[in-house]
């Protein structure tokens, strides 16, 4: 664990030390700007999820017009979180962004996408009753893929988010046990069959009873943190809270 919270540390001081001879630079563009994050002609090409949307899973409705509701998929009982929310639609800028951090080693943008899940937080933890959570729980990533990246972003933006709220970051408490082919090959209902068992629940006895706040990078159609959500309340865990960075609209 702490060779992740020594990582962001590292990026923090740089930051600030760089920032007093260095103004900021966006994080897409790279042009000079007056406080750290994106431009405004990059804010432009970002797209935060907006309602309606459903009031579980936190998916857009197809059409902008109408109130938020819970969508058909959550009423039928699929999905074993209380609730999940992203802070934006998975394209554009973001997108980019979010292909550098996973793939390009750009570990620098844990800070801003750490203070954007922060702000999400604070925006439905006061407006929707969202319990105070026992923990933060990261998505992991199988240990092949984990090898093969020599980092997992999402443990980055967690271990952000964990320090922000002075909340626990409990990063080993699932585990991934089965290999599973890439979800991006698959259908929607694919993907909930082939993460349906990939996932359990580990040392988790202190958590047992109490809400914890799981997160990921980008939610696609919802099966990985559902399923990590049905083996952390397999493991007797009462609330499973999702926040994300993005989704795929
Ligand atoms: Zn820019
Ligand atoms: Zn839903």
């Amino acid at each position: 664990m702490e060779i992740y919270f020594i990582l962001l540390f590292m990026c923090i001081s740089v930051k600030r030390l760089l920032g007093i001879f260095f103004p900021p630079a966006c994080l897409v563009c790279g042009r000079e700007i007056d406080s750290p994050g994106l431009c405004d002609d990059c804010k432009k090409n970002v797209t935060s999820i907006r309602p309606p949307f459903c009031t579980k899973c936190g998916r857009p409705f197809p059409s902008d017009r109408g109130v938020s509701h819970i969508c058909h998929d959550c009423i039928r009982g699929r999905n074993r979180f209380v609730m999940a929310r992203a802070v934006f639609e998975y394209r554009g800028a973001i997108g980019k962004l979010i292909q550098g951090f996973k793939f390009g080693d750009r570990v620098s943008l844990a800070s801003y996408f750490s203070d954007e899940l922060h702000k999400l937080y604070n925006t439905h933890h006061s407006t929707l009753g969202m319990a105070d959570i026992a923990a933060i729980i990261p998505v992991p990533l199988s240990d092949r893929r984990l090898k093969h990246r020599s980092y997992n972003q999402t443990v980055l933006i967690a271990a952000g988010l964990a320090g922000r709220l002075s909340v626990p970051l409990y990063q080993d408490v699932i585990e991934k046990i089965k290999e599973t082919p890439p979800q991006s090959r698959l259908s929607a209902e694919r993907r909930h069959e082939n993460v349906k068992h990939a996932y359990r629940a580990v040392d988790s006895h202190a958590l047992t009873g109490k809400p914890v706040l799981l997160v990921d990078d980008v939610i696609t159609t919802g099966a990985t943190v559902n399923a990590c959500a049905a083996a952390l309340r397999k493991a007797g865990i009462r609330q499973v809270y999702v926040l994300a960075l993005a989704m795929r609209v």
